[in-house]
């Protein structure tokens, strides 16, 4: 039975051949996996694997597993088995049932002496080169192994002392027989086993032969009677030979279906080219807020919703595409919007004096609403008084019509405050404005005036008495190119942006002095931010830009920056 709450599943190919199963009566229940091998931190394509698989799960009342993948314990590592469940769960997913294809190390045994009894596998002891030579091609056949007709005994015999450890690693692999001419190269007997003396994370020294992805991965999913085995295109032309073994074995037989990977513009999706970028220390690490993993993307600010929202939205598809960063970044804003309250920071400060301000030690403090898509949000109380600090780019000393800031003999209104009006400015030698002059109106306390008069503009602002300085860190993409995927072997490392991360300092209202890890904010005019957990200190809070409030990257391209 479907949750309730849910609402009806959406139509697609996986979502019609579910439903479809389901009323045929060929599944029961639905059950569904996401199947990560722990070999590096998740990153935002994976991200939409599981909103898939899990959605899916849910939708149709059925379950879903995480599953390590972790057959290959030269690149695995517990830390990542760890920041695997802690990112799912972050994006707002809970599994069923938390496995590891090593504890099916015992069984894929078992069955592969069963392929070897039914005449169905053999050990060779040909090099990996010269397996990879007599493979053939798309064009032209393979050529059979001269140990492709061992007997099934002497394979027994052989593929039991591989596993005791007798033989030296790449001595040895066991292959399913299968086919040296079939069309599909993946069919012409493709290696199952090999041994490689490694020490393993969960099952220590136990075994020294460890399966191939194709043979462990469909085995895994008939084991945990998964219904529907949801994977990437590139799996595509594996289909057959998952089919191939649940067939011979005899055991049940999931439905595995591809769709196509998510690419986003700017962002690689390959954990071993984001290792590299870790390693080469191009980044801080994982988590730098630039990387597209989840941990980086979560550091960057991006709401778990948000993302999922994103993931949701793209759909899934037969063709892989790539999407625009602006699309991420619509969903980021627009749950932001709505969810973050506001507050008033000065990234680039030019001083402005009031000059009919009654004393300098005069303070008034005004009510500023804190999100105005939610009242619930409530207020809170912004000191002003009469010295200032507004954003250098607020002030033109020569300003055309349609500039609606300040400029001399201007009036602007600053935000909660009062309007103002500009009656002229200082320079240094070089040109720079220095101080910008004013007089206020005491009437338009709050932002309206009584007689009715408007202003153009609205300025931001913060009291510089009660300014707390602290820091911001401003992003670019990490590469210059759109497509970093696109760079030859390891071309994309040149792509990288010499100044993709920028710390400036905000001068900001009093209150965001207190912020603590993990709250976001919107500054006013100025962008999305989010208070870092792992580089503030009490009191001195870290602030990352996770998104301006107009599509700001597309705007500083078409100055050609
Ligand atoms: P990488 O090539 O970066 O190592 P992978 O595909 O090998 O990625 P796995 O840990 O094996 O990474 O992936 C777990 C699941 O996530 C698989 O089902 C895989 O198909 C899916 N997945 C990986 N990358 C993407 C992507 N860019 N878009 C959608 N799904 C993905
Ligand atoms: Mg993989």
């Amino acid at each position: 039975m479907s949750d309730p709450n849910t609402p009806p599943p959406a139509s697609d190919f996986i979502r019609d051949r579910v439903r479809a199963d389901l009323d045929s009566g060929k599944v029961q229940q639905v059950v569904t996996r996401f199947p990560p091998e722990p070999n590096g931190y998740l990153h935002i394509g994976h991200a939409k694997a599981i909103t898939l698989v899990f959605s899916i799960a849910k939708e149709f009342g059925g379950r879903c597993n995480l599953r390590m993948d972790d057959t290959n314990p030269e690149k695995e590592a517990q830390e990542y088995v760890d920041a695997i469940q802690d990112d799912v769960r972050w994006l707002g997913f809970e599994w069923d049932g938390l496995y590891y294809a090593s504890d099916y190390f015992p069984q894929l045994f078992a069955w592969a002496e069963q392929l070897i009894e039914n005449g169905l596998a053999y050990v060779d002891d040909q090099t990996a080169e010269q397996i990879a030579d007599s493979r053939g091609t798309v064009r032209a056949p393979g050529k059979d192994s001269p140990f492709r007709d061992r007997p099934v005994a002497e394979n027994l015999d052989l593929f039991r002392r591989m596993k005791s450890g007798e033989f030296p690693d790449g001595s040895k692999v066991l292959r399913a027989r299968i086919d040296m001419a079939h069309p599909n190269l993946n069919l012409r007997d493709p290696v199952m086993y090999r041994v490689r003396k490694l020490h393993h994370q969960r099952t220590g020294d136990e075994w020294c032969i460890y399966p191939m992805y194709d043979w462990a991965h469909g085995q895994s999913d008939s084991i945990e009677g998964i219904t529907h085995s949801l994977c990437t295109l590139e799996f595509e032309h594996h289909r057959p030979l998952y089919d191939w073994f649940c067939e011979k074995l005899g055991i049940w037989h999931p439905q595995q279906i591809e769709f196509a990977r998510l690419n986003v513009e700017y962002m690689l999706t390959s954990k071993r080219k984001l290792l590299r970028l870790v390693e080469e220390q191009h980044v801080d690490g994982w988590d730098d807020p630039r990387m597209p993993t989840i941990r980086g993307l979560r550091r960057l600010g991006v709401p778990p919703e948000a993302l999922v929202a994103f993931c949701r939205h793209v759909g899934i598809a037969k063709v892989n595409g790539t999407h625009e960063l602006a699309l991420l970044e619509h969903f980021v804003r627009d749950w932001l919007n709505q969810h973050a309250e506001r507050r008033m920071a000065v990234l680039d400060p030019v001083e402005l004096v009031i000059e009919n301000w009654p004393s300098p030690e005069h303070v008034e403090w005004l009510e500023a609403g804190n999100n105005p898509e939610d009242p619930a949000a409530g207020t809170r109380q912004v000191p002003f008084s009469g010295k200032l600090w507004i954003e250098r780019e607020d002030f033109m000393a020569d300003p055309p019509k349609k500039f609606f800031r300040l400029g001399p003999g201007r009036e602007v209104r600053l935000r909660f405050g009062f309007f103002v009006t500009c009656t002229g400015f200082d320079q240094d030698d070089a040109g720079n404005v220095t101080c910008i002059r004013c007089t206020y109106d005491p009437e338009t306390k709050g932002g309206n005036a009584p007689d009715g008069r408007k202003v153009k503009g609205t300025i931001h602002w913060v009291s510089q008495a009660h300014a707390v300085a602290v820091e911001a860190r401003l992003f670019e993409p990490l590469f210059r190119e759109p497509d970093p995927a696109s760079a030859d072997g390891d071309a994309f490392v040149a792509m990288l942006r010499p100044d993709s991360r920028r710390g400036v300092t905000a001068h900001c209202e009093p209150s965001l002095g207190e912020a603590t890890g993990g709250q976001r904010f919107q500054f006013e005019r100025v962008g999305y931010f989010y208070c870092d957990a792992k580089d503030s200190k009490p009191g001195a809070p870290v602030f990352h830009r996770t998104v301006g409030l107009k599509d700001s990257w597309k705007k500083v391209q078409a100055k050609g920056d």
